[in-house]
């Protein structure tokens, strides 16, 4: 199928042509046509799937056939970061860049004037999180009460942020004649139930569960101390890679940690985590999206919804305790379609965190030896709740003495050896 056959009006067709997109993804092609034919939609779908034009789209064309122009609210999509809030507004700004609706997000953590003062300028679709919306609903800044379109973006990490509450209250105050759309990339019980109770007789579609990671992704696992790990980064960074890369931190102190490091070694890297203000996050996401900074740091939390064409690598300094953020972090990468490189660095209190991951993906990750960090030793340990190893540190490898471990085994300035680091499974 062609984005041609799904009957799009020619503005939203050209402005698609321009992002480059000529093929609808799986999800697309299910939900733009029922879509676009008032149906509500169950969307079982993760952020890759290209789920956000698989509603923007639709509601775009359905909202442009409304002839005359008011302030009314006319579509709300909710969704449970700031981070993916301006992500779907500035998708929705480019699919919708030759239509005369009015786009805009609001966030908590900044100012409210400027986005109350565009509200008051009137607003065809409005993006928001739920605090901040319940927050200018009290003040009578928004209503809703004309609302027609209603789209629940990342239902269940809604349930895990803990703001399931905030939803059904802001469920309550929407008309009950509307067209709901319903996004998750899982569906346990209590989602299932809301969605029960807040959709019509949906359309159900379900792409990429949770637990298979894009074929595209070239997963690989790096075996080293963790006394190694910035070692380690540094010289894949200096030696393997030129692109930039997404580093997953599991903690905001370990995020500057790299940071700090990597700046050290000039390489360029910022670090984003919830201690740093709204406006630094943004900055530092600007500047990674542009090619400024080749490095960015992230813990999990900060990192959701990151969307950034053509992403080739992710690194996870450690692997999570919960097996489903090793999918949600790879799939940063390989994104509709693009090729991606996942490489994951395992110490001995990763090892357990591989054997799930491994599990619940249903594959060996492939081990790459070649390189100077290398250890074979490793021994199985637990984390105590302060991340803090909970054995007795496993005794170095001999080869790795302190004079050995960082002098590279591949000469400076030369191209790596490994030629397996590139190697597709
Ligand atoms: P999403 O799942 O909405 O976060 O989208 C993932 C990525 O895929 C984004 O970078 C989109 O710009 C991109 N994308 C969405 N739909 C298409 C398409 N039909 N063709 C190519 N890229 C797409």
């Amino acid at each position: 199928m062609n984005f041609t056959d799904l009957n799009l009006i020619e503005p939203i067709a050209k402005a698609i042509q321009e992002q480059g997109y000529t093929t609808p993804t799986p999800i697309q092609e299910r939900s733009i046509p029922e879509i676009l034919n008032g149906r509500d939609f169950l969307g079982c779908a993760q952020t890759g799937t290209g789920k956000t034009a698989a509603f923007a789209i639709p509601i775009l064309q359905n909202l442009s056939k409304n002839k005359t122009p008011n302030k009314n609210i006319k579509a709300l999509i909710l969704t449970p970061t700031r981070e993916l809030a301006i992500q779907i507004e500035e998708n929705i700004k480019a699919y919708g860049k030759y239509l005369p609706l009015k786009e805009l997000v609001i966030f908590g953590g900044v100012k409210q004037s400027g986005q109350e003062a565009a509200l008051k300028r009137g607003v065809d679709i409005l993006v928001a999180t739920p605090g901040r919306l319940l927050d200018f609903i009290a003040q009578g800044i928004v209503s809703l009460r004309n609302l027609e379109i209603f789209v629940l973006d990342e239902a269940d990490r809604m349930l895990d942020m803990g703001f399931v509450h905030d939803v059904k209250r802001i469920i309550k105050l929407l008309p009950q004649r509307r067209q709901t759309l319903f996004f998750s990339a899982t569906m346990p019980s209590e989602i299932q139930k809301l969605a029960d109770s807040i959709l019509n007789n949906p359309i159900k579609v379900e792409v990429t569960p949770v637990s298979s990671t894009a074929e595209t992704i070239n997963q690989t696992v790096y075996f080293v101390e963790r006394d190694d790990k910035l070692d380690l980064l540094t010289h894949i960074l200096q030696n393997n890679i030129s692109d930039s890369v997404l580093v997953f931190s599991r903690t905001k102190h370990g995020a500057d940690k790299i940071a700090r490091k990597l700046q050290a070694s000039k390489i360029s890297t910022e670090a984003i985590h919830g201690n740093k203000s709204q406006n630094a996050r943004q900055n530092a996401l600007n500047n990674f999206k542009s090619g400024k900074t080749r490095v960015l740091v992230a813990t999990d939390i900060a990192a959701r919804g990151i969307d950034i064409d053509e992403l080739k690598y992710v690194v996870n300094f450690e692997l999570s305790d919960v097996s489903e953020t090793y999918v949600h972090r790879i799939g940063r990468t390989g994104r509709a379609g693009a090729e991606g490189n996942s490489i994951s660095f395992v110490d001995g209190l990763d090892l357990a965190n591989l054997k799930n991951t491994e599990k619940l993906i249903g594959m060996k990750i492939p081990i790459i030896k070649d390189h100077p960090f290398h250890t074979d030793n490793l021994v199985a340990q637990k984390r105590d709740s302060n991340n803090k190893p909970s054995g007795p540190r496993p005794e170095r490898p001999k080869q790795q003495t302190a004079n050995t471990k960082k002098k590279p085994a591949v000469d400076a300035g030369k191209k790596p050896k490994n030629k397996s680091f590139f190697r597709k499974k």
